[in-house]
């Protein structure tokens, strides 16, 4: 039988790629400029269909980075930030020497909680010190609760950085997410919806504020014959090349996210018929996820013999089939346990029963059959 391996969420070139970074390289654009990064921010904000401003980078950290400087985040400043995500969401807020303060998630779209959010802000408000940013994730592709977030963030006057880095294709009342926050970010790292090889893109409102990002992001340099600086900069712009991956992918986007929905509906079915064990869902048709990685979790107490989600993981990794526990909240990380957090236990129960199974936009059928034994195997 084949036992090749089966990954959580792999790259996945649609043909054209290669087109486009052999144009570069004809035309000698190997740099991190030239008509590949112009054409890929074109073809994202006619995808955001918003007024988006969009600025491709090396990274999605770097986007939030350069977000969180649009925003005034200075040394000693303090962030809000959604705890349950990936290290990338918080880290810059430590590049700027500001404070990361955690928030707990809720369990419809396992994002931002707007009650632990609010309960947040009034707290450091009478502390002193109102927040300078929050930073709100969709995570897995699934929209936060982009509403009752926006409120809160109007009501207190506090600028939302949307950390969409997972969530390009997903949508909440048919507006595509990127397009939430005061500033929005997306990644293109090799596992994410679409690639650029390594990658990322800052959304803003204004050219004015995205001819800032590209300024930033390419060492902040004046306008003079020489090399004249009054701005601290960076080196953070996309190059041609990856850029020209990103075109090539921009083309197959909405059919990435159409495989990947039905990875979905796959695992949704597979796991009606087993006690014990739910798939992470939309709450309701306002959002529409490009459920860029399925996730389930598994409750020991109803489930067949008490198996755990660490069970099932063990069980598929001798399959040679990865899986991975949903990202363990910021609050419990070694790194950031000391800074504050508002809220419950729901991201910590979230951790301990969770687990993303591949949900890859190449997964073949012959991958399919043999996860589909494997669940039925091991439940
Ligand atoms: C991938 C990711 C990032 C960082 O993006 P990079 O392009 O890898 O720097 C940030 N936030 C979340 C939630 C991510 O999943």
């Amino acid at each position: 039988m084949n036992n090749s391996k089966i990954w959580l969420s792999s790259p996945h070139m649609g043909g054209t790629e290669q087109k486009f970074v052999n144009e570069a390289f004809e035309t000698n654009w190997v740099a991190p400029l030239g008509p590949n990064v112009n054409g890929f921010e074109d073809d994202l904000e006619k995808y955001l269909n918003q007024e988006a401003f969009v600025g491709a980078l090396s990274s999605g950290t770097a986007a939030i980075h350069l977000g969180l400087i649009l925003l005034d985040v200075k040394a000693g400043d303090e962030v809000i930030c959604q705890s349950m995500t990936f290290s990338a969401s918080a880290n810059p807020i430590m590049y700027q020497g500001a404070m990361p303060v955690f928030v707990d998630s809720e369990k419809e779209t396992w994002n931002m909680c707007p009650v632990a959010l609010e309960e947040a802000i009034v707290d450091r408000i009478s502390r002193g010190k109102k927040p300078k940013a929050i930073i709100a994730v969709h995570l897995y592709g699934m929209p936060f609760k982009a509403e009752k977030i926006r409120k809160i963030a109007n009501e207190y006057q506090i600028p939302i950085l949307e950390d969409s880095a997972e969530a390009l294709g997903s949508s909440y009342k048919e507006q595509k997410c990127g397009t939430f926050g005061d500033i929005g970010i997306l990644s293109f790292n090799g596992n994410k919806i679409i690639t650029t090889s390594g990658g990322g893109a800052i959304v803003t409102k204004s050219k004015e504020l995205k001819d800032k990002a590209v300024f930033l992001s390419t060492q902040a340099r004046d306008n003079a014959p020489h090399y004249q600086h009054s701005e601290v900069g960076y080196n953070y712009r996309m190059s041609n090349i990856c850029a020209g991956i990103g075109r090539g992918q921009m083309e197959v986007l909405d059919k990435h996210v159409a495989l990947r929905r039905e990875m979905h509906d796959f695992y949704s079915s597979i796991f009606s018929e087993i006690e014990g064990v739910t798939v992470f869902k939309e709450p309701n048709e306002d959002y529409y996820s490009n459920h860029w990685l399925s996730a389930i979790l598994v409750d020991s107490s109803k489930t067949k013999n008490g198996k755990t989600r660490e069970d099932l993981r063990l069980y598929l990794e001798a399959l040679n089939i990865e899986s991975r526990p949903l990202w363990k909240p910021m609050h419990l990380q070694p790194v950031f346990e000391h800074y504050p957090y508002y809220g419950s236990t729901i991201s910590a129960q979230l951790f301990e029963d969770g687990l993303c199974l591949p949900s890859g936009s190449n997964l073949t059928d012959d991958d399919r059959d043999r996860l589909k034994v494997a669940f039925y195997q091991f439940f």
